[in-house]
């Protein structure tokens, strides 16, 4: 049988990204005893508020359809807290529900990019936007995040890659898997050629709530901007709550409304007692974010000390984000190799940075969402495991 040509735009090299991962998942369900940190859930529950707002909405029997691009009430939440977080104003008519980020960045592109278009993504990147920007039948032009520039995006790099057909910027600041946080001025240089050339900014910021040094700015506070930029952002990291599907656009009203027409089309709705749930997480304060983002911090610190010691490790100190990445070039190893050696000989699940671009191909990625106690003894083994390889001459 046939299949679309859609099919094979999605399964690029993003989607076989996992192998590790899955494999690491095989042996588990096997009943090996695998510490699995190639994936970056956070291991700490749903606040038990949010937990307990979902169970007595869905008492109180709201389990109907619900409005299409989210109950007033959750849009308003939500565009307060972007407000709140970007410093610009919102009202519920620039929100628009989805099912996670990851289903509003495929909104966005379906919406913003047409087939023979392209659109200007930083590399290293999160493994999914291969398959989101082909979805849409646009071309991604890759333009390199470069490790003298600690990764950040400099508007220098990006400039030489705007031509005729090029239509949005994508931006992932924090970044998945670096960490980076792209500075103020940074993000001004970039805006001023997204207003000369007339480009959205698609601003993926999942980890806004989780920088540790440095401020988050997003780009739609800037002058200008906030009428060519769409934020995409969820609860999954900052509340905790990935499993609950609940993420979001904020972005021009006339996007809006776009984007709830496809919506119609494709999701019908967030479910309404995630929804409920997903106000009472979103005016919880900034109590629950701040413990949290203490405890990625504090890991990362420990990870980092630990990891540090082994000479044939590198290990760059993230700004944000929950993720540490090291580089285990002088190991001798690939990293798809160290990956693959250190789950036989150490039952320890690691990404091969390769998913990410080939710029970070020599790094691993460790999820920081995992217990200080599992982290300390992931460190311990990964400097075994390092410690066994030859290493560069
Ligand atoms: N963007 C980035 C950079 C991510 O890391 C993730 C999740 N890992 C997503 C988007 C999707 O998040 P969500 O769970 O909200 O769909």
């Amino acid at each position: 049988m046939k299949f679309s040509h859609l099919t094979e735009r999605i399964s690029g090299e993003g989607a076989r990204a996992w192998a590790v991962h899955y494999e690491a998942t095989r042996r588990r369900r096997a009943g090996q005893d695998v510490i699995i940190l190639s994936v970056g859930d956070p291991d700490f529950d749903t606040p038990p508020a949010i937990v307990a707002e979902a169970k007595a909405s869905l008492d109180r029997g709201r389990t109907h359809y619900s409005g299409i691009v989210g109950d007033p009430q959750l849009r308003a939440a939500i565009a307060h807290y972007h407000g709140a977080r970007a410093g610009v104003a919102a009202g519920p008519e620039n929100v628009v529900v989805m099912a996670g980020a990851q289903c509003a960045l495929f909104a966005a592109a379906l919406c913003l990019l047409d087939p023979e278009e392209e659109v200007i993504v930083p590399e290293p990147m999160y493994v999914t936007y291969e398959a989101v920007v082909g979805a849409s039948g646009a071309s991604m032009r890759r333009v390199p995040l470069r490790p003298e520039h600690g990764f950040r995006l400099q508007a220098e790099d990006v400039a030489p890659a705007i031509g005729p057909r090029t239509r949005a910027v994508l931006i992932n600041s924090p970044n998945n898997p670096t960490g980076a946080v792209i500075r103020r001025g940074e993000l001004e240089k970039l805006a001023a050629l997204c207003r000369e050339h007339d480009l959205w900014l698609i601003s993926d910021e999942v980890y806004g709530s989780l920088v540790f040094e440095g401020e988050h700015v997003s780009p739609a506070s800037l002058p200008g901007m906030a009428e060519r930029t769409v934020v995409i952002d969820s609860l999954s990291k900052s509340h905790a709550m990935t499993g609950w599907r609940l993420g979001w656009a904020v972005g021009p009203e006339a996007l809006m409304h776009h984007l709830a027409h496809l919506s119609l089309c494709m999701l019908y709705g967030s479910p309404g007692f995630i929804q409920d749930a997903a106000v009472v997480a979103l005016e919880s304060g900034p109590g629950v974010l701040d413990e949290m983002k203490a405890a990625y911090r504090r890991r990362r610190d420990n990870l980092h000390r630990q990891l540090s010691q082994v000479p044939t490790l590198s290990v760059p100190l993230p700004e944000a984000g929950m993720f540490l990445m090291v580089d285990v070039s002088r190991t001798g190893a690939t990293a798809q190799d160290f990956a693959f050696g250190l789950l036989d000989a150490e039952r320890v699940a690691v990404l091969p940075g390769g998913a990410f671009g080939p710029q970070i191909a020599s790094y691993v990625r460790i999820n920081l969402g995992a217990p200080d106690t599992v982290l300390e003894e992931t460190g311990r083994r990964m400097a075994r495991y390092a410690e066994s390889l030859p290493g560069l001459a």
